[in-house]
């Protein structure tokens, strides 16, 4: 693709395939964009208009579980998108059923919403908790426990759930509506609770605040201290769900089931679709009129989220992301050890793993685009590792290469 730059103004040009120059400023600059476009995916793999081939462990941020253009995947959007691609809320959607069926038989939820990202995923659940406990007749109930470091999304509500001043920043009035405690302390967390709280909301493994695994014991506590305070145990899994961990669900490993679970990133291999699952207790209120999407869990975001649980359904799914873990994490060990300078050590579960580093972390993501590898930095100076959950070994052994050749470059 011919580019050309006008540094006097610091604007990149593309030239689209009408020869008009497009300036990287026509989308709103709400990120630090590396100056790379793909053009296409094959699997394991994005390339680049220009032909070069990356090895993407970031997955378009744990979406891509399936990799790119998985065939199944590919034929059920084509043939969904020959019969119709939406259809009003207003009438039942046969694969909304389908789909709502199959998650509620792989987890502890009754009852499914269906969105179209993690945020609305995350509004649905607080809704849900506010008004399981205000039709029930508690009022004062609004208030919600969550944890440092998190991440909820962007909309206005989930920027306070995360608490984080970076995201916050220029959008005054917070929400006010959420207590913040430290992840994994148990007695910060009931210290917190009041006649007002009505739910307790926590990620099993941190993404975004830097790959904090919950330990089984914290979830316990938190299952033990909702049933004795009367709230709700919220999960945010819309990063850690959908075998990111190596089982379809983060929580199945502790055996502490919540009350409500959002679910987005994977769920749709790269169909914006999302998700919030509830027992029929907590969602009891949920009646019609109290919530609503025009888009959510249209026929082509069923498609594509039924196409990929076809995959992780099927034998021996979540198995191989056990396999391919340890493989990753034993190299990743290693990888620390001979590169002491540059890493500090590895964090996370399943294929949802972290560096931390003792160099910047987006100097580690920098010299890994140059060795043609793809990942994204989180919180605490991390570097999340992101596979697409179908990687084979030798694909897992040729990152570790790659790992190895970016830390020779950065060693201190
Ligand atoms: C990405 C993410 C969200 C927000 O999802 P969007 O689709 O960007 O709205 C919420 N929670 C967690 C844990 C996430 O990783």
């Amino acid at each position: 693709m011919p580019r050309g730059q006008d540094s006097a103004r610091g604007l990149v040009f593309y030239e689209s395939e009408e020869g008009q120059a497009m300036s990287t400023q026509a989308v709103m600059s709400t990120y630090a964009r590396t100056d790379l476009v793909f053009e296409r995916g094959e699997g394991s793999w994005l390339i680049s208009a220009n032909d070069q081939r990356f090895l993407d462990f970031n997955s378009g941020i744990a979406v891509n579980a399936l990799g790119h253009a998985h065939p199944h995947l590919v034929e059920a959007l084509q043939d969904q998108a020959g019969k119709f691609w939406h259809c009003s809320n207003l009438y039942r959607i046969d694969g909304q059923e389908k789909l709502a069926q199959r998650l509620i038989d792989a987890s502890f939820a009754d009852t499914a919403f269906f969105c179209n990202s993690g945020a609305e995923a995350l509004e649905c659940a607080i809704k849900t908790a506010r008004r399981y406990h205000q039709a029930g007749g508690r009022y004062e109930k609004y208030r919600i426990i969550t944890a440092d470091n998190a991440f909820h999304g962007r909309t206005l509500a989930t920027i306070a759930a995360g608490g984080q001043a970076k995201h916050l920043d220029g959008f005054a009035p917070v929400v006010d509506a959420f207590d913040h405690v430290p992840f994994g302390n148990l007695n910060e967390a009931r210290a917190a609770v009041t006649e007002e709280t009505a739910a307790v909301l926590v990620e099993p493994v941190q993404g975004e605040g830097g790959l904090a695994v919950a330990t089984d014991d914290y979830l316990k506590g938190l299952r033990a201290m909702a049933d004795e305070f009367g709230l709700l145990l919220i999960y945010d899994e819309v990063q850690c769900g959908m075998g990111r961990t190596g089982n379809m669900f983060a929580y199945e490993k502790s055996g502490v089931a919540p009350d409500i679970m959002a679910l987005a990133k994977a769920l749709g291999g790269g169909f914006p679709v999302g998700a919030c699952l509830a027992t029929s207790e907590a969602a009891e209120h949920m009646v019609p009129g109290t919530h609503g999407s025009t888009f959510g869990g249209n026929p082509l975001a069923m498609a594509a989220a039924n196409a990929v649980l076809d995959v992780m359904l099927a034998e021996g799914f979540m198995a191989r992301v056990q396999t391919a873990s340890k493989k990753l994490r034993s190299g990743l060990d290693d990888l620390v050890a001979s590169n002491d300078s540059v890493f500090e050590g590895v964090r996370g579960r399943g294929l949802m793993l972290g560096l931390k580093c003792h160099v910047p972390n987006g100097d580690v993501v920098s010299a890994l685009i140059h060795e043609h590898m793809l990942t994204v930095v989180a919180g605490d100076n991390v570097v999340r590792l992101l596979p697409p959950l179908t990687m084979s070994d030798e694909e897992i052994e040729l990152a570790l290469e790659k790992l190895d050749a970016a830390a020779k470059v950065l060693a201190v």
